[in-house]
């Protein structure tokens, strides 16, 4: 028996998102009293592989297959489907984001599973198989009991945080062969060279605060100087006015993210656009309406007009990195 953890990568690199499922896992592994087996797939480096040890995976599968290099959610579901009947495992983590929303409710009908998406925390209890998960867009929480012998958790992203646990390395090399499928996938291409709302650690998010498209220039200048993590985000009627992409658009109808640290900026705060930032780590608004609802899911607060405060703090940005 085993906790199986499916731990994703970005350009064959882990995230903080892909020790923090580890970390869970791990936890949840401790609840039932056995191990924890991380499962990889792509051209990682030991280093990388081993750094799943430094928070609690007992063992690391890697499946190295060059045919897995573009991801494919019929191919990533039977790779992961065999490791875990391989593993016998009887609780499989996913991160709860886009690619694997397409993988584990495969999963779970090729197992038999019962599969709760977006837990954000552990199994209150284990017999029976108690946990609980966001519902009605992060207003509100439900309890969810699993069924099923073969359980299936996908994870809110920052839901949990980071529990260092360091492990012997073991590793061993996974196989899996092509799923046979009726569409193949030809060809992927990126739509720009900017990171997904859904990837970035930090969004520089706005509103229509921002009064007009070429103003979003500041908040470009702010995802620069943070960095390759970062990219700009906003909001529906932004994305409607034809300001920024759909692409960007984040809420109840758009990009539900979680990055560590989300700047709105010129954004009121309706409940369908904190329903797709709850689960940002740190949230910093600048508005010039001190009632703006924002203010009370901010941690932090900047009450003033965002055409004056972004060139101040983009200036006090660049002062900080280049000190750093
Ligand atoms: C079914 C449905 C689904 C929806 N889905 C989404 C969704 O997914 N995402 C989403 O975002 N919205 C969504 N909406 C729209 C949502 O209800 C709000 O209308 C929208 O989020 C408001 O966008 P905003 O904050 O950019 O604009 P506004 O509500 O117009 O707010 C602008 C804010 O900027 C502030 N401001 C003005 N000037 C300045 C300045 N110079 N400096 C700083 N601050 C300033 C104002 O005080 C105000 O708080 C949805 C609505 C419905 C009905």
């Amino acid at each position: 028996m085993s906790v199986l953890v499916y731990t994703e990568n970005w350009d064959n690199q882990f995230k903080k998102l892909s020790f923090e499922l580890v970390s869970y896992a791990s936890s949840v592994a401790k609840q039932l009293n056995t191990n924890v087996v991380a499962l990889s797939i792509g051209a990682l480096s030991q280093e990388q592989l081993a750094s799943l040890s430094q928070y609690g995976a007992d063992k690391v599968l890697s499946l190295e297959n060059p045919d897995f290099k573009t991801f494919n959610a019929l191919q990533y579901a039977k790779a992961i489907t065999e490791a875990a009947q391989q593993e016998k495992a009887e609780v499989l983590v996913f991160a709860n984001n886009i690619s694997t929303r397409a993988v584990a409710p495969r999963v779970a009908v090729k197992l038999d599973a019962g599969f709760v998406s977006g837990c954000v925390s552990l199994p209150e209890s284990i017999s029976p198989f108690v946990v609980t998960k966001k519902a009605f867009s992060g207003k509100a929480m439900a309890k969810v009991q699993i069924n099923k012998g073969l359980k299936i958790l996908s994870l809110n992203q920052n839901a949990f945080g980071l529990i260092p646990n360091a492990k012997p390395f073991v590793s061993e090399t996974f196989n899996s062969t092509l799923a046979t499928s009726n569409a193949k996938l030809l060809e992927t291409r990126k739509s720009s060279g900017k990171m997904s709302v859904l990837d970035a650690e930090i969004l520089v998010s706005g509103g229509r605060g921002l009064k007009k498209a070429e103003n979003f220039a500041l908040l470009e200048q702010a995802s620069d100087i943070f960095g390759a993590t970062a990219t700009v985000a906003c909001t529906k009627p932004v994305a409607d006015l034809e300001w920024r992409p759909h692409s960007e658009h984040v809420g109840q109808t758009g990009k539900v993210v979680a990055p560590n640290l989300y700047f709105a900026v010129g954004i009121s705060g309706a409940i369908q656009h904190l329903a797709g930032i709850t689960s940002s780590k740190v949230i910093v608004a600048i508005n010039t309406d001190k009632d703006a609802p924002i203010f009370e899911a901010a941690d932090y607060g900047i009450i003033g007009d965002a055409l004056e405060v972004m060139p101040k703090l983009n200036e006090s940005l660049k002062t900080f990195k280049s000190k750093s």
